[in-house]
């Protein structure tokens, strides 16, 4: 991806934070990755397990799934700035273990400052929404839904930028038949790319997964190809805008 002239790329410096209650159960603050000057920015709601482990947003099974996306149209993952709306990993206690959890809305209101400065700084030409939280956070909405509002590029007043909703790798994760509508989300993105930023046309190209059992440990490998094939007519069937 042209990155507009920009030679060198602009790490967002690290910071660290104890405003919300999620310091004191994180094992790392999840700061982006990537160059803040990036004309795409893809912004998730915010650490799971993999990442608070890993410091670093969108790794293990959910990773996975967004590499091989943005693989697939030909787009590298290095060319984004990939962030959370909060940085910190929310957690539930269950049966004395901890599972992951969105955060509430005081997290992420306590954490507004660290995206705002970052969209501020990096002003890009899109921000892809992955995910429910990100989308209302981003267009400030509660009713905004990513299922109706996928896959379009809404204008946005306040980043001065497109705001474009996918749906959340996790999800993907839990609805096979998600994978194929959100590579041709992907799909649209790369044209909006590589027509320098411009709205693109309806996408034509369709997308299926190809067997990538490397990507995936074994178990979820085959239960991922099984719901997969088992929707395969589904799939193929879904109609682009
Ligand atoms: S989630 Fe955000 S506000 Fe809370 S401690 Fe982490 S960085 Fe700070």
């Amino acid at each position: 991806m042209d990155n507009t002239g920009i030679s060198q790329v602009a790490e967002k410096p690290l910071i660290t934070c104890t405003k919300c209650n999620l310091h004191q159960t994180r094992i790392k603050m999840v700061n982006g990755e990537g160059n803040i000057l990036s004309p795409v920015f893809l912004i998730g709601e915010a650490p799971g397990q993999n990442e608070d482990i890993a410091g670093l947003p969108f790794q293990g099974q959910a990773g996975s799934i967004l590499n091989k996306l943005l693989s697939q149209t030909s787009l590298n993952r290095s060319d984004f700035y990939i962030d959370n709306i909060v940085k910190c990993r929310p957690i539930l206690i269950r049966n004395n273990k901890k599972e992951n959890r969105q955060p509430t809305a005081e997290e992420i209101e306590l954490c507004r400052d660290n995206i705002e400065q970052t969209i501020a700084t990096g002003k890009p030409k899109a921000i892809v929404a992955m995910g429910n939280v990100a989308l209302k956070y981003l267009l400030d909405d509660r009713s905004k839904s990513i299922t109706k509002m996928r896959g379009q590029f809404i204008w946005s007043d306040k980043y001065q930028c497109y705001v474009y909703p996918v749906f959340h790798p996790a999800a993907i994760l839990r609805q096979f038949e998600y994978y194929n509508v959100t590579a041709n989300d992907f799909a649209r993105l790369k044209q909006f790319i590589d027509n320098n930023y411009a709205l693109p046309k309806p996408a034509t190209t369709v997308y299926t997964l190809v067997d990538t059992p490397e990507l995936l440990n074994q178990r979820f490998y085959h239960m991922f190809k099984y719901k997969l094939e088992r929707n395969y007519r589904i799939c193929n069937t879904i109609s682009m805008e």
